[in-house]
Parts: structure tokens; sequence; C-alpha cells
């Protein structure tokens, strides 16, 4: 049987956020490009669809910012947005990454973030003030907390929505249930892509390839090989397509590994959502408020430290915690003083939630958990409570616990105050660290001798060495367009030159 053959001068293989950055700045370039995603349109767009659309990036004052957004007289003189200045970037990525992030890598991410933000809104993307999850009422004023006071209006699915039409208007092809296999080569370079196209092989011909199509982290074997046992078990919080086809299709060909292949993004994820993302409900089954709360396992014991610091900084750790608890499940126990506190996510229908009038009630509603250990926990912790240090949830208080282990160092209040609310959770994986490496000075994808592949790109949760141990809130979506535009760009002007 004859197979189909298209031709092209760049091919994108994937269709989230960086597959669509690199498609379209090579149309810039003037290339003919298409799209294979391996999802029908419907479930097109990969994790960047089920992304909240939180978005880091380096500023230094209000003017920078206005590049972003549109910010009134009045938000002016209403609000404090504070800075996320270079200097303050590079931090978080040290400090969470332990240093062992890739110097020239994070270079580009956190220098190219601001200019990365300005073309999306140029491709026509709306960004606005991250109010709703990022900021607080304090003595009148409002002020952003966490370094990240912007989000994609529409959150990840507006995203994918603004650039598809970008997409449709520049006249890129999108074959959408059309899952890559392979890399064609002649021997030298990378020349297309197989595929399948509802179950007909096809091969698209191009001049520069552009993988683009996520990690590995709905991918149960993979997890469990480079993640370690027991990762076969987390739930995945976004695609279902994201099965590392692409990492291993370059691999098959000599590209080089890098990074973290044995560290993922992964949160605390409501313990009875479903194996995969849902768009109706997006990252909605995340709970992230744990740090005005208890987490306790089965046991009835606390294993992390809940307040160390600002969820944006601890969230994509605690997932891998809580997976290590027996059975792979944790409590987040809350008194009515912080309700109000609670993000949006606690207040979905879709939730494993209990409620008390008294802790000895409470600890014999929360399924699995040893009551009488919840308990002497809770005791323990309220005695540790050091209650001369004011609460503020804006900043990091200090407010913290002495002569309790796992200490908690900031927002600890005594939980004491009925009602109680307590939410189920497990581990929600959302991507992969592990990836390739890449030419930072044009995205092209090294061979295990980093020498160029020849026709070959890459981007987003594909590129390998950004991340490591653990991630700063915000900074996927930023990087998946950095990359993306880097590879697309290049591949672009490679493919028509
Ligand atoms: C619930 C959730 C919330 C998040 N919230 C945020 C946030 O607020 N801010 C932030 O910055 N980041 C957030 N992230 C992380 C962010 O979404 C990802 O880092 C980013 O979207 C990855 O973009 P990508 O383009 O690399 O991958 P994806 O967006 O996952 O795109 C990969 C694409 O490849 C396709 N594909 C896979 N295999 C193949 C194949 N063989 N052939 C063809 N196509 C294939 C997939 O269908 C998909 O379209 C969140 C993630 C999740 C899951």
């Amino acid at each position: 049987m004859e197979q189909q053959q298209l031709n092209y001068d760049v091919v994108v293989v994937g269709k989230g956020n960086a597959a669509l950055c690199a498609a379209l700045a090579a149309r810039d370039q003037g290339a003919r490009v298409a799209i294979l995603e391996a999802a029908s349109e419907d479930e097109s767009g990969g994790n960047s669809r089920f992304a909240g659309g939180v978005m880091r990036f380096a500023f230094h004052n209000l003017d920078e910012l206005r590049r972003v957004i549109d910010i009134t007289p009045q938000e002016e003189a209403e609000a404090d947005f504070g800075t996320n200045t270079t200097d303050e970037f590079y931090d978080d990525l040290f400090r969470l990454t332990k240093f062992k992030t890739d110097p020239e890598l994070s270079e580009l991410l956190v220098t190219g973030s601001l200019d990365i933000m300005v073309w999306l809104r140029s491709k026509g993307v709306r960004f606005i003030a991250n109010y709703g999850r990022q900021s607080a009422l304090v003595n009148g004023k409002r002020r952003f907390f966490g370094r990240m006071p912007v989000e994609v209006s529409g959150g990840g699915s507006g995203l994918v929505e603004f650039l598809d039409k970008a997409a449709q208007k520049a006249g890129i092809d999108i074959h959408y249930a059309t899952p890559a296999r392979s890399l064609v080569t002649d021997g030298e370079r990378v020349v297309g892509v197989r595929a399948t196209q509802r179950g007909k092989p096809m091969v698209f011909n191009a001049r520069s390839v552009v993988l683009a199509c996520g990690g590995f982290e709905a991918n149960p074997e993979m997890r469990t090989r480079y993640l370690g046992p027991g990762w076969e078990l987390a739930k995945v919080r976004g695609s279902r397509f994201n099965q590392g086809a692409g990492i291993r299709m370059a691999l098959d060909i000599g590209a080089a590994s890098h990074g973290n292949w044995s560290g993922a993004h992964a949160t605390g994820w409501d313990l009875n959502a479903p194996p995969y993302g849902d768009l109706t409900v997006g990252d909605q089954f995340q709970k992230h408020s744990y740090i005005f709360g208890l987490l306790v396992n089965a046991d009835g014991k606390r294993f992390v430290d809940e307040g160390l610091d600002f969820h944006s900084f601890t969230y994509a750790k605690y997932g891998g915690e809580v997976l290590k608890q027996p059975g792979q499940f944790a409590w987040q126990v809350f008194d009515s003083k912080v309700t109000k506190l609670l993000r949006s996510e606690y207040r979905i229908k879709m939730m494993t939630k209990v409620s008390a009038n008294t802790l000895e009630e409470l600890a014999t509603k929360l399924e699995g958990v040893n009551p009488e250990q919840f308990l002497k926990t809770v005791r323990e912790y309220n005695a540790g409570v050091r209650d001369d240090i004011p609460f503020e949830h804006t900043v990091k208080d200090g407010k913290r616990t002495e002569g309790v282990e796992p200490p908690k160092s900031n927002w600890a209040q005594k939980l004491d105050s009925p009602p109680f609310d307590a939410y189920a959770t497990t581990c929600g994986i959302t991507f992969t660290f592990g990836g390739l490496r890449i030419d930072p000075a044009n995205g092209q994808v090294l061979d295990t001798t980093h020498q160029h592949i020849p026709g070959l790109y890459c981007a987003g949760e594909m590129v390998g060495g950004l991340f490591y141990f653990n991630y700063p809130s915000g900074t996927g979506l930023v990087s998946g367009a950095v990359f993306g535009k880097l590879a697309g760009e290049n591949a672009g002007r490679a493919a028509v030159a």
C-alpha cells in the first residue's frame, strides 16, 4: 500500500503552547508549516489547555508591566503589583532547583521572559491582572504576592484559543488525530515525520521538524521506569496524550538526554479525581491552600512543613511527598479561621470533603486515618504554635511552631475553631522534568556527542535541564513560549534558506 506523503517546510509535532509558538514563529520566517496533533480537535491543546494560566516573567516596574497588561489609573492607585526582577526570578529558580538548573537555558528563560509576553500579546493573547489567585486586600490596598501578578484571560484554554486563532490566520495547517510515530532521516538529517491518521500511515516530509509534544507524564510505564516505583499510581493532572513519544523518537535517532529524569512536577490533587485531566474541571482538582492548614497521612501524622513558603514554591514537590505516604493519600485539614482564605478550588462540587464540629468527630470522618494519632498530632501541633507572632497571610509571616517535627514555618495557627473542614488528596503529576538536550543558541536538538542533529528542534516540556527537584509556579507556559519561539524561528529560517 502506498503511503500518503505531504510536503512542508516545517512540521511541528504537538499543539500545545510550545508547539503553537513554534509554528507561528516558523511561519513568520515565511515557511509553510504543519502541526501534527495526536488528539482530536476536541481534546487537543495538551497540558497547556488545562493550565490555570498564571505566567511568571521578569518585570522591574509598572512601565514594564504595562507592556503586557493594561493598568488603569485607578488600578495603579489602588494596587501594589510588586516586582519580579530578573534577580528575583533567578533567585527563585536557583533556590528551587538547588542551583542545578542549566545556566544557559535559565538565562534564556529569565532574560527572555518579558519579551515573550509582549510577543504573545502581539499574536493576540490577552493578559489580565491575576486578582483572583494571587492578591489580597491589605489595609485598603490590593497587594499581589508570589511575584506573579499576570494571568491569561480564560486561563490555559484561553491561551490555546488565542494562539489557535493566530495559527489559522497565519495559514498553518493543523492535522488532528495524527500522532507522530517516528522521525524520517536521510542518514544525515531529519527530513520528516512518520505518523498515522485514522489508522493510516502517512509521511510528512519537511526541511525542519520541531518536536513539542510533551513529557512522559501520562505514561505509567515510563513514569515507573524513570521516576521510580509508585509513580504508576499517580493521577495525571492534564493531557492523556503526553506519552513520551517525542522524547523516544528523538532518543531513537541518537539525541542526548538532559536534566532531572527522575524528577517531576506533581501536586496535591483530589483523591477521587479521574485518572487523567477533565477539561470541564481544568486545574480545580488541585488543592493549593494547604499552607493555611495541616497535611496528615494514614498514620495520623504530619509529614511536611506546610508553611515552608508560598504554595508557588512548594506545591510542585509536595505531590511527590503525598505519593510516598502509606496508601498514597493525605488529608488537608483546616479550621474556620482560614475558610475565607481558601482558593476557589475549595468551592467546586467535585471534591472529597468532610466537615465536623469537633476534632474528635472529624477524626472519625477522615477515612483511612488513625484517629487517635490524628488527635495526638493536632494536640502536639497546637501546643507548639507561637501565639506571640501575628498571622499575616500575604507575607511569609514567620508565625511558626516550636518543638514540633516537622515544623510549620509560617502561617501556623492553632487548629481550634470549629467547624473543621478536611479534603482528601493524592498525587497528581503535571509534567516530567527530564528531556532532550538542546543548543540554547537555536533550539536545535543535540546528539550524544553534543553535535547538532540537522533538521531537528524541540521545545516545551521536552526540553531537559531547566527544572530539578522543584519548580516556581507559572514558569511552564513562559518557558514553552520562549523555547517554542526560539525553535520555530530557527527551524523556519533554516527551512527557507
Ligand atoms: C492542571 C495543570 C495546571 C497548570 N497550570 C499552569 C499555570 O497556571 N501556569 C503555567 O505556566 N503552567 C501551568 N501548567 C504547566 C503547563 O501547562 C505546561 O508546562 C505547558 O503547558 C507545557 O506545554 P507544552 O506545549 O510543552 O506541552 P502540551 O501543552 O502538553 O502540548 C503537548 C502536545 O503534544 C501532543 N502530542 C503528544 N504526543 C504526540 C504525538 N506522538 N504526536 C502528535 N502530538 C502529540 C499533545 O496532544 C499536546 O497537544 C499546568 C499544567 C496542568 C496539567
